[in-house]
């Protein structure tokens, strides 16, 4: 019987040096206040040391350029490099260029593949995944935009938003409706679209909860994009016509486990942060550490968060045995369970740290304010948990009377037994 918790002695050589140089060189520059070209010059060759160690670009496999490493370690690399929201660019992981590299690599042509993925996999251009509209968002099959096969050339009209990352991209993967007479799951496409393309008007970066003021990010926004009669060549479709929904949930499959393994590292750097805190906070005649209220939070912290760990290290091993669409309970599952304790953690961290918690004096407003998205982006926690109830359900029949019901069990059992039962009579 195969069970075992344990990392190979080779594999936690290199996370180990992952988390010493993500905290010894990448955590360091969060303080700073740089532009982008200072950063680039900064990060250039803490990239190169990356690549050294073989860590560069890790989600693919070893002929596309990547690490070949599988979910289950990619998921114990996360959680290091979630730790710091400058880390998986610098090790060429970065969301969403990881995913669209993900995506090409399943359904991209050879050419889309030297022609995108493979500048993307380099870290020479920067890409954008634009499929939600603010007319839809969670329910995909209320898509609107339309592309059209006009001779040799798509055609793309719509309005998208949250395109993150749209303003810094060299291209756009596009989500749009190419047969609207079918299902929008049969019905639906993607399209690469270059940023340049004429009819490709990005109108603005959104203000959110975690970039109240736009403009000056070293990582792209959320913008809300327009596509008026923007015209592709029909080779930039990724697959076949109708592929989209199949290409996404691969896509948003593995992206999920990353995503949910780097909410670890930020839970796990705000416990640290509510732990050191108690240990040595003095107040109302003892530390923290020693009230019992205290001590509820990091227990409570430490299960949680050992329990989303737990379920997305096992969703990892499910999809690297059966594959992204037969994993879709854990996967979903991981996304609402992960994106509430890492809410509910970094909130008892600022929590214990009273007023020093609410101030920009620590990172954890911040981290705070990134951490309310999780519940939204990658489709919001309520679809995810639809999705678990689902299918569990389909595994339960309707019944008249409950299957514990215990007079009816009764009378069954002394059915089943009634022998034993007459013998036990006459006996006495
Ligand atoms: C930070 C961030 C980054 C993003 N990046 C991208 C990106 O790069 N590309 C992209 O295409 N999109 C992106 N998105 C958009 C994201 O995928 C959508 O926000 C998400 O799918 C939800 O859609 P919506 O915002 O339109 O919410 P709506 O569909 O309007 O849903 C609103 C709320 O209704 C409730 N709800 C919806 N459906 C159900 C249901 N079936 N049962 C019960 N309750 C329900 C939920 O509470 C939900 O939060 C991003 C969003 C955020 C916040």
């Amino acid at each position: 019987m195969a069970w075992d918790f344990s990392t190979e002695p080779e594999f936690e050589t290199k996370l180990a040096w992952m988390r010493q140089f993500v905290r010894d060189e990448i955590i360091p520059l969060e303080t700073l206040d740089v532009d982008r070209e200072t950063y680039t010059r900064i990060t250039a060759p803490l990239k190169e040391q990356v690549k050294e160690q073989g860590l560069w670009a890790a989600h693919l496999p070893p002929e596309l350029g990547g690490g070949g490493f599988g979910q289950v370690k990619l998921g114990l690399m996360h959680e290091i490099l979630g730790q710091c929201r400058y880390a998986p660019g610098i090790f060429g992981n970065q969301a969403p260029d990881s995913g669209n590299a993900e995506l090409l690599a399943i359904g991209g042509s050879p050419e889309q593949k030297e022609r995108w993925m493979f500048p993307l996999l380099r870290g020479e251009i920067r890409s954008c995944f634009s499929m939600t509209e603010p007319g839809a968002g969670a329910d995909p099959t209320l898509l609107s935009t339309r592309a059209v096969l006009d001779g040799d050339d798509y055609v793309i009209n719509g309005h998208k938003w949250f395109s993150s990352n749209a303003s810094h991209a060299d291209f756009l993967i596009v989500m749009a409706v190419t047969d609207p007479d079918v299902s929008a799951y049969q019905g639906s496409s993607m399209i690469i679209v270059p940023v340049d393309t004429p009819g490709v008007d990005i109108v603005r970066d959104i203000p959110v909860l975690d970039h109240p003021t736009v403009g000056g990010q070293l990582y792209g926004g959320h913008a809300e994009i327009l596509y008026t009669d923007v015209r592709v060549p029909k080779e930039n479709l990724v697959g076949n016509p109708g592929d989209g929904f199949r290409l996404a949930q691969q896509r948003l499959g593995p992206g999920r486990i990353h995503h949910a393994m780097r909410w670890l590292g930020q839970s796990r750097r705000a416990f640290d942060m509510l732990c050191e805190r108690a240990v040595s906070r003095y107040t109302h005649g003892s530390v923290l550490a020693d009230k019992q209220m205290i001590q509820d939070m990091v227990a409570l912290s430490a299960a949680e968060m050992q329990a989303a760990r737990l379920l997305t290290l096992h969703a990892a091993w499910t999809m690297d045995q059966v594959g992204a669409s037969n994993s879709r309970v854990e996967i979903a599952m991981i996304k609402y369970w992960g994106a509430k304790v890492l809410h509910d953690v970094i909130d008892r961290a600022i929590q214990v740290h009273g007023s020093l918690g609410f101030s920009g004096d620590l990172p954890l407003e911040e981290m705070y304010r990134a951490a309310r998205a999780a519940r939204i982006y990658d489709g919001p926690d309520e679809v995810h948990k639809a999705t678990v109830a689902r299918r569990i359900l389909r595994g339960y029949e309707a019944r008249e009377v409950p299957t514990e019901h215990v007079p009816t069990r009764t009378a069954a059992a002394h059915e089943k037994f009634a022998g034993y039962l007459e013998a036990a009579t006459a006996n006495l």
